[in-house]
């Protein structure tokens, strides 16, 4: 029992956090960085953050990710990492080429106060920059927020720099993802192909961090918003925001600059959320919705509809980020499933606003917070007062599955002991078809394991 202090007596906590269900800001805005093609991102502190950040990234998607940092001595910590950064962007430009170098920020970094985007200022004035080339910078001090919110400051960061509004508007729809996986990137744009709609996607991580094995490593590969892309958003004809708390912040930075008008949906995980897409997309673009798409939605109804009778009214607890979080507790109810619990270290009067319409009407026992102490601690005291059917988190999931004894569905950010989660999508009806396949083979594997030798079936 890895986790046997854990006990079913609350006691209020108001300064503890014990098992955050969230990583630090430039964790996501390392991520949003590498969905741009050609970008290295550039850690502006100690090597410690941005040797975690990369690790963090790196075993998640099985890839090397490459970042750059500034390397803070005690000297810098002092004061301040301006000639460290300076330094820096001469030497990545000259040594590994980029199109973009994007900053961020750390811990260290804030509390010194260094001014990036004056320093980012002085590397164009001191011609540190070749032609053609460009720096752009976030702040992500990580004592606020979660890796949720530095992703949204990154995305937000490259709206900043690049769109451009030219007053000749162009028959495309921008999308700005949220945080999810590659192969859920590719499938957003798999949906808009198959509708024949043109879109932006930004970022795009597809073919950045699933690449084939080629035998050749490409420390910048095919994929990613190009910056020609990024320019054209300004002139689109409106922006869908998938996910409030990574994705709107962005589309209204982008509407304030180029006046493109936006509408913020949740992702599309599960039946309903993906019909909100699907309709909004086809609505923006003037566009019907293929019969692909509309057998696809087919086959998912099809498939609840045959594996109704093992999920109903299976208790379920979650944890992860509030964009994943808030379709796929709604995706659980259209299921008939119940999730009793659900936390998400990310800040944001938006979630529980999203639970409170959700799930006050059919799981009124349902219990869920988010924020610096919505930890896996508490997660796990609540389901030790009453246990669940079904865990759903990423890999730190696995201590609480395993001392409880809970079928549990790896699904968010970080996933380091399996694979599969960045080649599958589990966006669109495809996905909600494999999301679902996931969550009935945990719950059926345990009632294989458990099931009485007169009670062992081969047949479901
Ligand atoms: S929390 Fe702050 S100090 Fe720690 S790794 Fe993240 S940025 Fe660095």
């Amino acid at each position: 029992m890895l986790l046997r202090h854990t006990t079913d007596k609350i006691t209020e906590r108001s300064a503890l956090t014990i098992n955050p269900a969230k990583t630090c800001q430039p964790v996501g805005a390392m991520y949003a960085a590498l969905g741009v093609h050609g970008c290295l991102p550039h850690s502006h502190g100690s090597q410690g953050c941005c040797s975690y950040h990369r690790t963090a990234l790196t075993r998640h998607f099985k890839e090397p990710v490459m970042a750059a940092t500034s390397s803070f001595t005690e000297g810098s910590s002092v004061f301040g990492g301006q000639a460290n950064l300076l330094q820096a962007v001469s030497t990545i430009f000259s040594i590994y080429k980029p199109d973009i170098i994007a900053v961020h920020t750390t811990c260290l970094s804030e509390t010194i106060g260094d001014d990036v985007n004056q320093i980012l200022q002085k590397t164009r004035d001191d011609k540190l920059v070749p032609p053609g080339k460009h720096v752009v910078h976030c702040n992500t001090p990580s004592y606020v927020g979660s890796h949720i919110t530095g992703y949204s400051n990154m995305v937000a960061g490259f709206i900043n720099y690049f769109p451009q509004k030219t007053g000749k508007k162009i028959n495309q729809i921008n999308i700005i993802s949220g945080w999810v996986e590659p192969s859920d990137m590719r499938e957003i744009k798999n949906i808009a192909s198959a509708m024949e709609v043109k879109i932006v996607l930004l970022p795009d991580t597809s073919d950045v961090l699933d690449t084939p094995m080629t035998g050749k490593h490409e420390v910048f590969p095919k994929g990613g918003t190009t910056i020609p892309e990024m320019v054209s958003m300004g002139n689109s004809r409106s922006t869908i925001a998938l996910g409030p708390f990574c994705a709107e912040d962005a589309a209204i930075k982008l509407e304030n600059k180029c006046k493109v008008k936006f509408t913020t949906l949740e992702l599309p995980i599960g039946l309903k959320a993906t019909d909100r897409f699907i309709t909004a997309l086809s609505r923006a673009a003037n566009v019907s919705v293929p019969e692909s798409i509309t057998d696809d939605r087919g086959r998912l109804i099809d498939m609840i509809t045959d594996m109704h009778k093992y999920l109903y009214g299976k208790r379920v607890a979650l944890f992860g980020d509030p964009d994943t979080l808030t379709p796929l507790v709604e995706f659980l109810v259209t299921l008939d499933m119940k999730p009793v619990y659900v936390v998400s270290g990310t800040p944001g009067k938006r979630f529980e606003e999203a639970m409170n319409t959700i799930l006050k009407p059919v799981v009124p026992e349902a219990k869920y917070m988010n924020g610096q102490r919505a930890d896996m601690f508490l997660l796990h005291q609540w389901i030790k007062q009453e246990p669940v059917d079904l865990l759903i988190g990423n890999s730190y999931g696995k201590y609480i599955a395993r001392d409880e004894n809970i079928p549990f569905v790896r699904l968010g950010f970080p996933i380091m002991d399996r694979v599969g989660h960045s080649y599958f999508p589990t966006l669109g009806y495809k996905g909600g078809m494999h999301l679902l396949t996931n969550i009935l083979g945990a719950i059926m594997d345990k009632m294989d394991r458990e099931a009485l030798e007169e009670k062992f079936e081969l047949v479901m």
